[in-house]
């Protein structure tokens, strides 16, 4: 944003989702954000050249490392998200991996919410042991499962905002002053909440990773993520050698001496992304920041939609349980209250009657929900979790996971919310209509 208020007024929401990081294109006066499709830049003489490389000045070298078009999308969520700065990668779990790659070396723990995106399950447990980093999963709902989990070499904590299946909400600040009680960061996954409804850093999160892929992005056309710091955290306490001290990596710089409350950004960018890859392509920035424009708009109705829908089906009798923190006999109804004021998203579980057949038949008779493993689309879509996703476990180890054999996932899309809840009256009596044997088979 440009104009003489720039600097002394503190933009709302909105105001930073269609404008931060970005102004009118200074060459050809373009106002859209224009797509900078080009793998390099042409150094102005070799001096400047050399200083981009040493990080004395902040110039384009290359675009596994930096973009403008992707640099407007990285400056605007960090700009929602009340973050300092922000890398992109070229999805949520690329940008998972390289933040904890960035501050975890060999010997290192983790402590992380078994409520989980199930991509997160397996990234934390088989690739951060592959890399010598030991897990300890622990209830998120349960404060003192978080505290006995932490050793002396623990050195992050890490939960979504809203989980899965169950709808948990994460006590954020509760969480937080616990790791920082340990002198180590907490980090939040806040895709399902996205900043319009619920600001990790705000509760004391120092590092948020985002899938890009869903609410961000809005329209299911393309992955991607990022990682916003607060920049309040003190890499230098004695802990976090492996950002603090000169890096073998960048001829001895020290990123967090060097660049304060960016050093650890500084490091994820020029030496994670440099050296793993795994960059944001310039026209899904471009994709994802059309989706930001609207977020507010189209996260309002997500969640109204994700309200009357969740109403309908625990009216249903058909329905045995509904698990949506936006529901007032949530067990999570106070923490929503807490810190999601705005609503609760609009991904959550329910269970049918029925089991496994009554999820499948559900799923078949349905014409405006889209049957796909994804979440956060403008479009309404459905997943009955034990016969595709989770196909493989037996009905004990579905509960172990929190997954009954009726339990059916929503991603409540911004349609008509009278449509959707019609499709889904014609589906649930589909299913009543099924004589009892077939139910239970
Ligand atoms: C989808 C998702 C991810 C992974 O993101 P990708 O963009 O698919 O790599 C991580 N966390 C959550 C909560 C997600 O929904």
């Amino acid at each position: 944003m440009s104009g003489d208020n720039a600097g002394i007024r503190e933009f709302g929401f909105d105001t930073r989702a269609v404008h931060a990081g970005q102004r009118p294109d200074p060459y050809t006066g373009a106002r859209a954000v224009p797509i900078f499709q080009t793998t390099s830049y042409v150094f102005e003489d070799p001096e400047s050249a050399a200083a981009y490389f040493n990080l004395q000045e902040y110039g384009n070298t290359y675009s596994r490392i930096m973009n403008p078009t992707v640099a407007t999308f990285e400056e605007r969520i960090a700009s929602l998200e009340g973050a300092v700065g922000g890398v992109a990668f070229a999805s949520g779990l690329a940008a998972q991996a390289a933040a904890l790659f960035t501050m975890l070396e060999s010997g290192d723990h983790v402590v992380a919410s078994s409520a989980l995106y199930g991509g997160s399950v397996t990234q934390l447990k088989h690739v951060l042991r592959k890399l010598g980093v030991a897990l300890t999963f622990v209830d998120p709902d349960r404060m003192e499962e978080w505290e006995g989990a932490i050793r002396p070499d623990t050195k992050l904590l890490f939960g979504e905002t809203i989980g899965n299946p169950g709808g948990n909400v994460l006590d954020i600040e509760a969480v937080a002053a616990l790791a920082h009680r340990h002198g180590m960061p907490l980090m939040v996954d806040n895709t399902f909440a996205t900043p319009y409804l619920c600001r990790p850093i705000d509760w004391g999160a120092d590092i948020v990773v985002h899938s890009a892929t869903k609410f961000l992005g809005g329209h299911g056309t393309s992955i991607g993520g990022v990682v916003v710091e607060a920049g309040k955290f003190d890499w230098s306490n004695g802990r976090f050698p492996v950002v603090a001290d000169p890096s073998p990596a960048y001829h001895g710089l020290a990123f967090h001496e060097t660049f304060g409350m960016y050093g650890y950004l500084m490091k994820l960018r020029a030496e994670s992304l440099r050296d793993l890859g795994g960059a944001m392509s310039p026209f899904n920035a471009f994709l994802f920041l059309l989706g930001v424009e609207t977020l507010s708009l189209r996260m309002d109705r997500h969640v109204r939609n994700a309200v009357e829908v969740a109403r309908f089906l625990s009216d249903h009798p058909g329905v045995e349980r509904v698990r949506y923190a936006g529901l007032p006999d949530s067990p999570y109804a106070p923490l929503a209250a807490k810190y999601l004021p705005r609503g609760a998203g609009a991904v959550f579980a329910f269970d049918v009657h029925g089991g496994r057949r009554a999820g499948t038949t559900l799923i078949q008779s349905l014409d405006v929900w889209s049957h796909l493993a994804n979440v956060g689309d403008a479009k309404s879509l459905i997943i009955h979790p034990a016969s595709t996703t989770h196909r493989q476990l037996t009905d004990d180890e579905l509960a172990a996971a929190g997954i009954g054999p009726g339990t059916i996932r929503l991603s409540v899309g911004i349609e008509d919310a009278g449509d959707l809840i019609w499709d889904l009256r014609r589906g649930l009596e589909r299913v009543t209509a099924q004589t009892p044997e077939e139910v239970t088979a």
